[in-house]
């Protein structure tokens, strides 16, 4: 029997390429080639992004939260007024490094399920001057997502600088870091970017990086501090070997090597892609009877679903699903974390994964009871992605 499909908001199915990658024999970090890998991975990730060529991206070997502190860090002063936009988990954890880093913290919050909009951020901003406002572009606890474009237009037009936690988002949910004038889209390399766990990414603006160099107070974080990376990621761009501290060598290769597919499909049919995808399992979800945690379908993330539980299954289900050849991940929203469960369906994701997990939801269903026709997920899945062909 094969293995079962890993179907969680991260780490994800990576593809063979990048897996082969990961095993070729570890290179020196000066060595040409991987300086020629690493230069292009640099630039590529700004291109993923639809960053312009002057904004500046880092590569650092770490996960999310380090992409999470990086930028915080750096960006963020003693006495800095910060307004996070919470919509779960992982908006809370910014605002605890913000803290960490002296910000004064304001939360504009809602309710699990539903997000902020642009008009609540707008009114919020009239009333207090922020130097920066936070958004978590996908909330991978609740499955919502929120319009970072709008906020950041009337963000940019308060003077506030803006920071996107886009972990759950990145290269498949649009994302236009130029056009949009976000300040630092921020990622990690196991969700959508493809890579096996352990790099953090980030792309800084112009209006960033300047923030950054009029700092009056040294940055808090020895490893995080840009002065000490900025050099290096200039090198590697200009093809040149440098060291601070050791890259993860195999990890950039297979960055480099994901980067490459994800520009060769187009990062419009990617975003349309995860779009498809995402309907089909949520047309699959609700075929079966199943509610969800966002409130409403114009604001849920393509790139995870969070079904709730119906009556009389709980989380032993997701045990039976993964018998049937699924990986899924329980509840995450402490307050609801009983309530429901996250299907990841992002990356190199495809029809055929997502089917075979529809099925595996459907069948473990009705063994735990729930009556399930068989076939009704499927069905439903199937049309959404025959409009799709
Ligand atoms: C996964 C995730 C993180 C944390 O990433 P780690 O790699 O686990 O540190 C942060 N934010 C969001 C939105 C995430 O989905």
């Amino acid at each position: 029997m094969s293995r079962p499909l890993l179907m969680i908001p991260g780490p994800i199915e990576f593809t063979d390429e990048v897996m082969a990658t990961m095993a070729r024999p570890t290179a020196s970090h000066v060595d040409p080639d991987f300086i020629a890998a690493f230069g292009q991975a640099l630039k590529d990730l700004r291109s993923v992004f639809l960053a312009g060529d002057d904004f500046q991206p880092f590569v650092l070997a770490g996960s999310g939260t380090l992409a999470m502190d990086s930028a915080v860090a750096n960006l963020v002063e003693p006495g800095d007024r910060v307004l996070v936009i919470d919509t779960g988990y992982f908006s809370l954890r910014m605002a605890d490094i913000c803290r960490r880093y002296g910000a004064e913290v304001d939360l504009l919050g809602v309710p699990p399920g539903e997000t902020v909009s642009a008009t609540e951020v707008a009114a919020q901003l009239q009333q207090n001057a922020y130097d920066l406002v936070t958004i978590t572009h996908v909330d991978t606890s609740t499955g919502v997502l929120t319009d970072v474009q709008g906020i950041t237009t009337v963000a940019k037009d308060a003077g506030s600088l803006v920071i996107v936690d886009g972990v759950c988002a990145a290269a498949a949910e649009e994302m236009r870091q130029q056009a949009w004038g976000v300040d630092v889209y921020l990622t990690a390399s196991q969700k959508a970017i493809g890579v096996p766990p352990g790099l953090a990414l980030l792309v800084v603006s112009p209006a960033g990086m300047r923030k950054w160099r009029g700092r009056s107070a040294p940055v808090g974080s020895y490893y995080s501090d840009w002065s000490s990376w900025l050099p290096i990621m200039e090198s590697y761009e200009g093809l040149r070997p440098s060291y601070f501290a050791t890259p993860a060598v195999n990890l950039v290769l297979a960055l480099s090597v994901s980067l490459q597919q994800i520009l060769a499909e187009g990062m419009d049919a990617v975003f349309a892609r995860h779009r498809l995808i995402g309907d089909a399992v949520k047309a699959g979800v609700s075929a079966l009877g199943l509610g969800q945690v966002p409130t409403d379908a114009a604001h849920a993330a393509h790139t995870l679903t969070c079904p709730r539980y119906p009556d009389g299954v709980d989380g032993s289900l997701l045990g039976r699903v993964r018998a049937h050849g699924a990986i899924l991940a329980g509840g995450l929203y402490p307050a609801i974390k009983t309530e429901y469960f996250r299907i990841g369906h992002m990356g190199a994701v495809s029809a055929n994964d997502i089917l075979a997990t529809l099925g595996a939801v459907e069948t473990s269903l009705r063994q735990s009871g729930y009556a399930a026709e068989p076939g009704i997920a499927l069905a439903a899945a199937q049309a959404v992605l025959a409009g799709g062909e």
